[in-house]
């Protein structure tokens, strides 16, 4: 869940990156966030993971208000939270399942636990005969399959995906989408940041339009394969 009560946003060089906006999404829900460039779209990420704070307003996020949140609970509020970045971030040096295993073994998890649940999450999203792979073996729909992996190991409330087909060739930027509406079916809320006007339209759902920090748009659309 995520909920922002009349937040607004000014950077210390005066910049008003989010105006009195208003939002809620809520427990399994989808929503694409879609918006020019210097829209406010970033600043809405990083004050729901906490990497800033609101200048006014509230923010409630998996049921932490973060406006009050103790430095001390941040890791464990963000430990609700899986992030998928447009350049997939994996460790070079790792295969798939220790990239996976990777965030898991931070948080001193048992390890007949990670045993377990790694190849659990490799097989959602097809990825078993890769398990032993480098990233740079891997095509980047594969690379952004391990990193939606890795987003899911530690079963999120939510996952926030950063322009997550940025990189990716376009056939395959479907199935990256097709991948987040399976994971969101199963129950866990997805936001996802896009430019991308075709996917958002394939897809349709629920769309927030940013535009120079206000919501001048919040609507559930039909997709084109949809009734
Ligand atoms: P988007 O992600 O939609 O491109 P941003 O949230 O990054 O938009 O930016 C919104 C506005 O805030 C823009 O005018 C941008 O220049 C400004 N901005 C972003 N980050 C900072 C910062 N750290 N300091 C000052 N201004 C910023």
């Amino acid at each position: 869940m995520v909920e922002l009560k009349n937040v607004s946003v000014t950077y210390s060089t005066g910049v008003d990156a989010l105006n009195n906006v208003s939002l809620k999404i809520n427990d399994g829900e989808f929503a694409f966030v879609v918006g020019s460039s210097g829209a406010g779209k970033s600043t809405l990420i990083k004050l729901i993971l906490k990497e800033i704070d609101a200048t006014s307003g509230i923010v409630m996020v998996n049921d932490y208000n973060l406006s009050t949140l103790k430095r001390k609970k941040i890791p464990e509020f963000r430990r609700t939270i899986g992030f998928v970045f447009q350049d997939f971030r994996l460790i070079p040096s790792m295969t798939v399942y220790e990239n996976i295993a990777f965030v898991l073994r931070v948080i001193d998890a048992p390890k007949k636990y990670i045993r377990k649940r790694v190849p659990y999450v490799i097989s959602l999203v097809g990825l078993q005969e890769k398990s032993n792979s480098y990233p740079n073996q891997l095509s980047g729909g594969e690379q952004q399959r391990v990193a939606i992996a890795r987003a899911l190991v530690n079963d999120p409330q939510l996952i926030i995906a950063d322009e997550p087909t940025g990189n990716i060739d376009p056939e395959l930027s479907y199935e990256i989408v097709d991948l987040l509406k399976g994971i969101n079916d199963c129950g866990t809320t997805i936001l996802m940041v896009t430019h991308e006007h075709d996917l958002v339209r394939h897809f349709g759902g629920r769309i927030i339009n940013i535009d120079s920090g206000e919501i001048v748009f919040d609507e559930v659309i039909g997709g084109v394969n949809e009734d």
